[in-house]
């Protein structure tokens, strides 16, 4: 797939020249060997006269200024702002993605360089926000690395903070460099079977949890997120795995269960809440933090007080009052709170 003309492209991070001209992109498992004039599977990775591009360098296809809840992030900076960005393109193939239109699609975009991008965020730091540094999201970050990595450095040094909203499909290599400059980290766990990967995303489970299990060991913030789908991923049998898994990285990393809704190309009924809360109520028993997203109605969106209860953080929609905290503790009894909050240490 040939670059729009006069498209500014920047060379790939993360591959090897192999015979003939062909490309091996080495930044994720999709293990993609592309052909002069090729794209890969991610569709902004190309092989232009054996070079790998990462063509959407220096390209935005989207930013706003977000709540930080709505990434979901709720155990970081609660009631904050991040300046959001992201570029078209993804290294999966989700049947029921709900942000198509950027993972898929391929429209207008503008020019943002990582410069630009680091300024915006500082610009959003006054005038009432309090816009704590930057996320890449909606679409999937890992295969826009170049810019991520560039983006990232440049907000360290003005002290903001990064932060990636992924699927966590990414070899090692490049994980381990991006947990340099990256502070937290949502992961989208789509669900507990390779079967559904394959399947599904056109992807595998077993990477997707290392870079859960390597991003916690490396001390990034991180929270995990589960979209259930009726009868493909909430089995309480399967629930339950993905929960046993997850206590054993750490018990006190939030997980989001999230509802589904028709989309893309998958038109099964939206889940219903009886199937959310019992997803809750098992992950209730092993997990310090459980949450359920786009359900408003099953109100599961505090953070309580792992030892008492008591209400650390109050939230309505994506608005978010930490009234409930001293600081880094429990202000009824002072029990410490897995939360960033302040100036960014772990609480
Ligand atoms: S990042 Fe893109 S080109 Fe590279 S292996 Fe993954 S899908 Fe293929």
């Amino acid at each position: 797939m040939p670059t729009a003309a006069g498209e500014k492209t920047s060379e790939a991070r993360y591959w090897e020249k192999l015979e003939d001209g062909v490309a091996h992109c080495l930044l994720c498992p999709q293990d993609c060997r592309i052909r002069p004039g090729q794209a890969g599977l991610c569709r902004i990775r190309v092989n232009e006269d054996g070079t790998l591009r990462a063509t959407k360098y220096g390209r935005c296809a989207s930013a706003a200024v977000d709540p930080i809840e709505k990434k979901p992030l709720y155990h970081f900076f609660p009631g904050s702002y991040v300046f959001s960005i992201a570029a078209f393109g993804c290294n999966l193939r989700c049947r029921h993605c709900q942000n198509w239109e950027l993972s898929q699609g391929d429209g207008e975009d503008a020019a943002l360089t990582p410069a630009e991008a680091v300024a915006a965020a500082e610009n959003w730091r006054g005038g009432g926000h309090h816009c704590v540094g930057l996320a890449y999201t909606y679409s999937e970050p890992m295969v826009w690395i170049e810019m991520v990595q560039d983006t990232a450095k440049l907000a360290r040094r003005q002290g903001l903070k990064n932060v990636m909203v992924t699927n966590g499909y990414v070899r090692e290599e490049p994980l381990a460099d991006l947990l340099q400059v990256i502070d937290a980290m949502n992961v989208d766990v789509k669900a507990f079977t390779d079967e559904f990967y394959r399947e599904v995303c056109s992807g595998r489970l077993a990477p997707v949890l290392r870079t859960v299990e390597a991003a916690h060991r490396a001390g990034c913030h991180v929270e995990v997120t589960t979209l259930l789908i009726p009868g493909r991923n909430d089995s309480p049998a399967e629930v339950t795995r993905l929960v046993e898994w997850l206590a054993g990285v750490s018990p006190d990393i939030p997980l989001h269960f999230s509802r589904y809704f028709p989309s893309y190309k998958m038109d099964e009924p939206s889940t219903p809440l009886e199937s959310l809360r019992q997803a809750r109520d098992i992950a209730s028993r092993r997990l310090r933090h459980v949450y359920v997203g786009n359900a408003w109605e099953l109100d599961a969106n505090e953070t309580l007080c792992s030892a008492c209860g008591a209400v650390l953080v109050r939230r309505s929609g994506h608005a978010a009052d930490p009234a409930g905290l001293d600081g880094e503790r429990c202000r009824e009894c002072g029990e410490r709170a897995n939360i960033r909050v302040g100036n960014g240490e772990r609480a």
